[in-house]
């Protein structure tokens, strides 16, 4: 279906500067025009009076199937979090547990206005039948682990590529996906750096997230998490790095000179005990940064909303500077720089001529965002997610005034109510 999307205050950026304009949009066949329908032309009309119309958010990196987990392991240390809590619950799961909690993950993902997730999984195709089933973009990879990509056993691989055949599409992508370099070996993500280059794929991996993996890696290495990658040749603009909590040295030049981009995950850093990443160095870097939840069990929303107020308001408060991390740098580095991240820069994350139509509606009639004195500002610091009223993925409605259309609500809680009493262990 193609629409006319008319009455709405559009966010564009002029010059990299981010305006309101109230202006009608045609969606043709997926795409953002502001060419009128011509004669003959069908369409539907939608009036988003009353509305900010704005490019859907990019949560860079989450893994979907941990919703399961929500509020279950908290305030508890980092190894009974995750030896006792998540890994035991991880290992026991059956596979279609996954599926249910993906699609859980991509109901909160759009009823907060993201459209677009990049996610780490370890249940063989759970998530992008999840992704494809609710009508999500997502940049999907299966995470992998171990010393040899092609030793016998190892069949996480295989699993990796038999989901890009079967499920890549335009809005489902694959990704590499090593887990961190604890957990693979050297020669493994070699490998995969190899395979990313054959086969032009992004490649995504957890990196300096803790102080152990920092001085474990320093004393096994005799280098930081950064350098072991770059000298591995696994650093390059195709690359996602999530976290990146521990920068010492030159590591911040390595990144930027590879063009590799940064996720940083501000809740669950703090939640997990792990710190504030060097984000303000970052960005005098000028190095590419994105905005993550990271996982349920971890943060314990998918929320990117509440993501980018506290990713700004943290960052004023370490280096008491109210100027730090600013409205506008937050929205870029949710939209944007999430694009560049993905190879998408000019077709998504923005409203322009030819744009994918990843759109979402916001009620700028309610009570959090108004007066609307600065619509920039109130969607870094006051927005919630709640004000999202529909979204639009790829030229298609998933929720429309706040009714989700593509996903069976109560049937999601149904499934996941019964996995998690089944399966969870009641502390
Ligand atoms: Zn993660």
């Amino acid at each position: 279906m193609n629409y006319k999307i008319t009455g709405g205050k559009v966010l564009l950026r002029e010059n990299g500067i981010l305006k309101t304009d109230e202006k009608d949009l045609f969606i043709r066949e997926g795409k953002i025009s502001f060419r009128p329908f011509q004669t003959g032309e069908v369409f539907e009309g939608f009036d988003a009076r009353g509305m900010l119309v704005m490019p859907g958010l990019v949560n860079m990196h989450t893994h979907a199937y941990m919703t399961i987990m929500r509020n279950y392991a908290d305030d508890v240390g980092f190894s009974e979090w995750l030896f006792k809590r998540v890994m035991p619950v991880e290992d026991s799961m059956p596979r279609e547990m996954a599926y249910w909690a993906s699609l859980l993950a991509c109901m909160e993902m759009i009823r907060t206005g993201t459209t677009c997730f990049v996610d780490m999984h370890m249940y063989h195709r759970q998530s992008p039948m999840a992704a494809r089933d609710a009508g999500v973009r997502a940049f999907i990879g299966r995470g992998l682990v171990g010393e040899d990509l092609w030793e016998e056993g190892n069949n996480r691989f295989r699993e990796a590529l038999e989901e890009k055949a079967e499920f890549e599409s335009e809005t489902l992508q694959f990704v590499l996906s090593p887990h961190a370099i604890y957990t693979c070996s050297p020669n493994l993500l070699t490998q995969v750096a190899q395979k990313g280059r054959e086969l032009s794929m992004l490649k995504q991996i957890h990196l300096s997230e803790s102080k152990t993996e920092l001085t474990d890696c320093l004393v096994k290495y005799g280098k930081t998490p950064v350098r072991l990658l770059w000298d591995l040749g696994f650093l390059d603009k195709k690359t996602i790095l999530a976290h990146c909590v521990q920068m010492q040295g030159d590591d911040l030049d390595l990144i930027h000179e590879s063009g590799a981009s940064v996720v940083t995950n501000p809740a669950s850093n703090a939640k997990l005990g792990n710190g504030f990443a060097p984000v303000q160095d970052m960005l005098d870097h000028r190095v590419n940064l994105c905005i993550g939840t990271d996982g349920t069990a971890s943060n314990n929303t998918l929320n990117m909303f509440r993501e980018m107020g506290l990713l700004s308001l943290i960052h004023k408060g370490i280096h008491k500077d109210p100027v730090a991390l600013p409205a506008q740098t937050v929205l870029d580095a949710a939209t944007v720089n999430a694009a560049r991240a993905l190879g998408m820069e000019g077709s998504l994350g923005v409203i322009s001529e030819g744009a994918a139509a990843d759109l979402i509606f916001i009620d700028l009639n309610e009570p959090s965002l108004f007066p609307p004195n600065n619509i920039v500002s109130s969607l870094c610091y006051s927005a919630n997610g709640s004000e999202v009223s529909s979204v639009m993925i790829n030229g298609k409605f998933v929720m429309r005034k706040r009714e989700m259309l593509t996903i069976d609500r109560e049937k999601v809680y149904a499934e996941v109510q019964k996995y998690a009493d089944q399966y969870l262990v009641k502390a």
